[in-house]
Order: C-alpha cells, then sequence, then structure tokens
C-alpha cells in the first residue's frame, strides 16, 4: 500500500486538528504542512505511468529493493510540476527561504530544469558539487540541499504509488522499503496487531514481523522493547538494545480512518524527544526529528 491520497481540504482540516490538539507543534506544522499538502495534491494532478517495471521475484526475495532492480527515474516523468510544487511548499513553510525558491520557480516555470532531472535520471549524488550547482544558480547549498530532498521524495512517492498493484503481488521479508531502500520512520499497528512499517522517503507501507527490529534483524524479546508514555495507550515506541535505534509506533484501527503517516509521526514528536535522551537514535531520520540530534 503506498501513500493514500486525501482530498486538499482534508489534509489540510487533518493538520488544523493536530495543531489545536498539540499547540506545541505548531512551528513543525507551520514548516512542514504545506509540503504534505503540495505533495499530495501533485500526486493527485499526476497520471500513473502505464510503464510497470517488472519486479524479479528472486532477487526480491533476497531483499534487493526495486531501486536496486530497475533505474526508477526516467527523464520524461514530470520533473517539472514536481520541482513547481517542492519550491511553492518549501516557500511557503520556510518563508527564509522564499528568494531562493522564487529562482527556482522561475527556472521551472521557463522550463530550465534539465539539470535537476539529469541528477536524478544519471544517479548522481548531487552532494559533492552541491556549493558549486548552488552558486551557479545564485542560491543558498541548504536551500537547494533541501530542495533536492523534496524533489526526490515527490518523485519517489509517485513510483510507490504507480508500483502499488505490482508490489502487493509479491511477498517483502525485509525491514527497509521494497521501493527505495530506505528505513521507516513509523510504525502502524492494525486491528489484529498487525504491524506495517512506513517509508520515510516514498511513503510506501509493508507488512513487517512484530517482534523483529527493522534495523538489525534481531529477534529477542529480551533486547526488544515496547516503550510506552503514561496514560497514553493508542502510542508507543519499538526499542531494540542490540542496533540502539527506535521507531515510532501508533496503534490505529481502521474505524478510526486513514490519517496521514507524517502527520501520526509528528504527533509522536515527544516519543522522538524521550528516547533520543535515553541514547536511542531514529531508525530513519526525517528533517523534524534529526534536528533534535543537531541541538544536542
Ligand atoms: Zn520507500
Ligand atoms: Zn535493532
Amino acid at each position: 500500500m503506498a501513500n493514500h491520497l486525501y482530498t486538499t481540504e482534508d489534509l489540510m482540516s487533518e493538520i488544523e486538528q493536530l495543531r489545536i490538539a498539540q499547540p506545541h507543534l505548531e512551528n513543525l506544522l507551520k514548516a512542514f504542512g504545506p509540503l504534505l499538502v503540495e505533495k499530495n495534491q501533485w500526486l493527485s494532478d499526476t497520471a500513473v505511468d502505464p510503464r510497470a517495471l517488472p519486479i524479479d521475484p528472486l532477487r526480491f526475495a533476497e531483499g534487493i529493493p526495486l531501486n536496486r532492480q530497475h533505474q526508477l527515474f526516467f527523464a520524461d516523468d514530470p520533473w517539472g510540476s514536481a520541482g513547481w510544487s517542492a519550491a511553492k511548499a518549501i516557500s511557503q513553510g520556510f518563508p527564509h527561504l522564499g528568494q531562493d525558491m522564487e529562482v527556482l520557480l522561475r527556472r521551472f516555470t521557463e522550463g530550465k530544469y534539465h539539470c535537476f532531472s539529469q541528477l536524478f535520471v544519471n544517479n548522481q549524488e548531487a552532494d559533492g558539487q552541491l556549493s558549486e550547482k548552488a552558486a551557479h544558480l545564485a542560491i543558498s547549498p541548504t536551500s537547494l540541499h533541501l530542495f533536492l530532498r523534496v524533489l526526490n521524495r515527490f518523485m519517489l512517492s509517485k513510483k510507490a504509488r504507480d508500483m502499488q498493484a505490482e508490489l502487493a503481488a509479491h511477498p517483502w521479508k525485509k525491514g527497509y522499503c521494497p521501493v527505495c531502500g530506505a528505513l521507516p520512520h513509523l510504525a502502524i499497528l492494525g486491528d489484529q496487531g498487525q504491524r506495517r512499517l512506513q517509508c520515510a522517503d516514498c511513503g510506501h507501507a509493508w507488512p513487517f514481523s512484530r517482534l523483529t527490529c527493522p534495523y538489525c534483524e534481531h529477534e529477542d524479546p529480551q533486547n526488544t522493547n515496547i516503550f510506552f508514555i503514561d496514560g497514553q495507550k493508542e502510542d508507543s515506541a519499538f526499542t531494540c538494545d542490540k542496533c540502539r535505534r527506535y521507531l515510532l509506533t501508533a496503534n490505529r484501527s481502521a474505524s478510526l480512518g486513514n490519517p496521514h503517516a507524517d502527520l501520526i509521526a509528528m504527533s509522536l514528536l515527544h516519543f522522538d524527544v524521550i528516547l533520543q535522551e535515553k541514547g536511542y537514535s531514529p531508525m530513519a531520520e526525517c528533517e523534524w526529528n534529526s534536528f533534535l540530534q543537531k541541538d544536542e
């Protein structure tokens, strides 16, 4: 199951409800809310790619994710609209980067985005030449870095969405994502206690054994724990003492609707704070939970 799509109205009202229920998340939601809304809108507006990438069942069973079986990105993917939406969302959530995003918006409006799509299509590591590229565009390296991360997530989410049916037909036994190989930032427990891991980068979700650590595949009840906060039965965190990682875990029965996974993860930020103080690291770093580590 890939990202569930919402109407923009529903998603915005979900963000508003969370802001009211947990006022301490206000700044976080101001920064990242526009990214969730724009990505969801862009995905809804973007056609499903009929070009299915065939999954090699043997390599898949060995734990080789799709992005290591195939090239995922193509020059004719909708980079123009993705880049434009990504820059617009960043300018809304991070007003101090607004001028740099104006520069990028102009390039995407004028169709001059070949240099960006090429980075992804050729699988180049942009980081090495980031400052050079940023100087060439006359924007800051921070702006360019954030923009490329967001653009990558937009396109990966589309790939996960487009491959949904194909992926459902092949079992996957690993703790990292079958589409993009990233680690989960959240687990959701269903009605029968089954655990689904949620990819931090492409939004794909897949079932995974409840007792095994997705990070190090350690399966020993003596070294893994479920951490609760008093008075909150629905939410917890899985911790592993072998790799010292944790995974936010939400108990969401189907009857509660289909809340956005990133919003659930943000609503559990207090677990990130407590567990990082105890010396655990998040299984997947997102922009908001890695801020905590940098502050130390
Ligand atoms: Zn993924
Ligand atoms: Zn572990």
